[in-house]
């Protein structure tokens, strides 16, 4: 006996399931521009970049970045850094750096070719069981479950299971999403699988919603066994950090630079990538930042204070900055776009529309 038909779906309401949901997808999808498409490459960096990132979020960069890397041989040729540039904004920069080493290892190890099944898929670097079975699905046809926090939270709401994240729960879980993926009949066209996935974490990210799921518009509202009478797991606690930046700008002619500060190659996040010099506390007390602004990563919100450079606070800021003089590097800002710049200097640049806040050259500038 199946999983599904002991603890979750009869054959008929996975049959029911199945057809309700592809209606429902085939109306309702979403246009977003890595949908429709079978490169697999373009697929498999759409379903990097989506991991723990908003759609909403994604769809500029993916753009930008298949413009700047059309193929997979074009990614595994360009330098890191310039891929952690195109990836800057999007956060979790460990996964640029995979999938340029998984580029790189696919161009020269299998003659630029992705494997076509979800095993071969996961013998790359970055790609996990999720990324794989995506891949594998959507481009391929494989029938395989892909299950994100998407389906998981609908496939708990269907069954009436508690969200509890024990081993049973994420069993329970994977054999039902696995039953439900249709196999491919005979002389039939499409990708019953691979829109099957992509239908089932549409409906995760459009209606069973975390929370507020919107059951009267959900196709499966009759198989559902708790239509938003679940018990909603407790949001994760938000921590709350100060922190402060040095806006340093000069002008070399008729460029401007501004100071960055490359962080350690060992540091747990964000290793190599550029960022205004951080300030201690204590170096900030009692002065006005030109700017503050929150910034969130993961579960902790950043108050951040950016201090600029300027006049009498020339030169105690800029000695308060503990980073090496090696690591203290001036780029000009036509050049920002190009560099790996964490997403927090970006944010800050942006909203400063930096021209606005250069004043004219110090003497102490033109010695620093
Ligand atoms: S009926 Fe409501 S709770 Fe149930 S799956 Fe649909 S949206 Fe989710």
């Amino acid at each position: 006996m199946k999983a599904a038909d002991r603890e979750g779906l009869s054959p008929s309401q996975i049959r029911n399931f199945r057809k309700h949901l592809a209606d429902w997808y085939r109306l309702h999808a979403r246009i977003l521009p890595w949908r429709g498409a079978h490169d697999p490459y373009r697929v498999w960096v759409s379903e990097i970049m989506l991991q723990q990132t908003r759609v909403a979020a994604v769809i500029d960069h993916y753009e930008r970045f298949m413009r700047l890397f059309p193929t997979l041989v074009s990614l595994a040729l360009a330098p890191e850094a310039d891929v952690l540039a195109a990836w800057s904004g999007l956060g979790y920069y460990r996964r640029a750096r995979m999938l340029h080493k998984a580029a790189q290892f696919v161009t020269q190890e299998l003659s630029a070719k992705l494997p076509t099944d979800s095993v071969g898929l996961r013998t790359l670097p970055g790609i996990g069981v999720y990324t794989s079975a995506a891949v594998a699905s959507i481009c391929f046809g494989e029938r395989i479950a892909v299950v994100d926090g998407n389906v998981e939270r609908v496939l708990l709401r269907i069954t009436g299971r508690p969200e509890v994240a024990s081993a049973a729960a994420k069993n329970f879980i994977h054999h039902l999403a696995s039953d439900l993926v249709p196999a491919k009949r005979l002389n039939e066209k499409g990708n019953a699988a691979g829109d099957h996935n992509q239908a089932m974490m549409e409906l995760g990210a459009t209606i069973c919603l975390p929370r507020g799921p919107l059951c009267l518009h959900c196709p499966v509202y009759g198989l559902c066994r708790t239509r938003g009478e679940h018990l909603t797991p407790p949001r994760p606690r938000q921590r709350s950090r100060p922190a402060a930046y040095l806006l340093a700008t000069r002008k070399r002619r008729v460029v401007t630079e501004v100071l960055l500060e490359r962080r350690a190659d060992d540091a747990s996040l964000m290793p190599g990538m550029l960022e205004l010099p951080p300030l201690p506390l204590d170096a900030v007390e009692g002065r006005e930042p030109i700017l503050r602004l929150r910034h969130s990563i993961t579960n902790t919100n950043y108050y951040v204070g950016i201090y600029a450079q300027t006049g009498s606070t020339s030169g105690a800021l800029r000695r308060a900055v503990p980073a090496a003089k090696a690591d203290l590097v001036w780029h000009p800002i036509t050049r920002i776009q190009e560099l790996p710049v964490t997403g927090l200097t970006r944010k800050v640049l942006a909203r400063l529309r930096l021209d606005s806040v250069i004043g004219p050259e110090t003497p102490e500038q033109r010695r620093a």
